[in-house]
């Protein structure tokens, strides 16, 4: 599934191409997404230009002259890529905007849980204005942490994976933050000290902040065969390293399954 960083890689890499461009035409092969692809969003795209690309947490916003903005979310295995129109379509490619400037971003979603929705003002969404905060400098703000987590009795690990509490800490960035704070994933949220919410915020902010780097760094591949930057091969501490010795303390890595999803820690390094 795309994770936040991945997201952000995308954004980067379509931006420049669909920024103040105009969409000539707009294919739709398949309408059958999570949600059904609008059926007035192709006479209403068609011709306008297209003002920038934003995301929030993992919702590609493209707001356009039209005064609508696509929303669009790739769900577990949605892929954008640039293309040009003479390239072979492909299986599942369900959706093709072909713009003035000779690009072609072309959708591709084989298990179809993604969405494109049409709408005048995605901020005012359900789910969208009910989303927690960046995990950066600028708008995650450590006193509003420390209020969530005093208010929570749930395992941290849980608590910091609610996109109400903070966005993008999927999994594995939940996994490599609590790592890196010293903090176990079994522990209450409401027990965490001060000085461990501090540690914690913080390496939130490095973990995701270093996935965007990397993800940063295969943007040149980014027009390569299928377009599509893939997952990041970052250094991971403890996600997946199950019995391995700990990078830190060669203590063997345990895991437990917690809200449905493995954790993996270091019983020694994290308390
Ligand atoms: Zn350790």
């Amino acid at each position: 599934m795309p994770e936040l960083p991945e997201v952000e890689t995308i954004r980067r890499g379509i931006s420049p191409a669909m920024t103040q461009a105009s969409v000539d035409e707009i294919i739709i092969r398949q309408s059958k997404l999570r949600y059904p692809v609008p059926s007035h969003l192709a006479k209403e795209l068609t011709g306008a230009r297209i003002l920038s690309v934003r995301r929030r947490a993992k919702y590609l916003i493209i707001p356009t002259t039209a005064n609508k903005s696509l929303i669009i979310h790739l769900g577990m295995s949605g892929k954008l890529s640039i293309t040009s129109h003479a390239s072979p379509q492909k299986k599942h490619d369900h959706i093709d905007l072909i713009l003035n400037n000779g690009t072609l971003i072309r959708y591709n979603d084989p298990r179809r849980f993604g969405f494109w929705q049409w709408e005048s003002d995605p901020e005012q969404l359900g789910y969208i204005a009910r989303l927690g905060p960046e995990p950066t400098p600028e708008a995650f703000f450590l006193e509003e942490f420390m209020a969530q987590l005093a208010r929570r009795k749930a395992a941290i690990k849980q608590v910091i994976m609610d996109n109400q509490v903070v966005v993008g800490v999927g999994n594995i960035y939940a996994n490599e933050s609590l790592f890196a704070a010293g903090i176990s994933p079994k522990r209450s949220a409401c027990s965490l000290s001060a000085d461990e919410v501090h540690k914690l915020h913080q390496a939130i902010i490095r973990v995701i902040s270093k996935a965007v780097d990397v993800g940063g760094t295969t943007l040149k591949d980014f027009y390569s065969a299928d377009g599509s930057p893939g997952y990041f091969a970052q250094e991971l501490m403890v996600y997946g390293r199950l019995n391995a010795p700990c990078m830190v303390c060669q203590t063997p890595i345990e895991a437990i399954v917690l809200g449905q999803r493995r954790s993996f820690y270091c019983p020694n390094c994290q308390q």
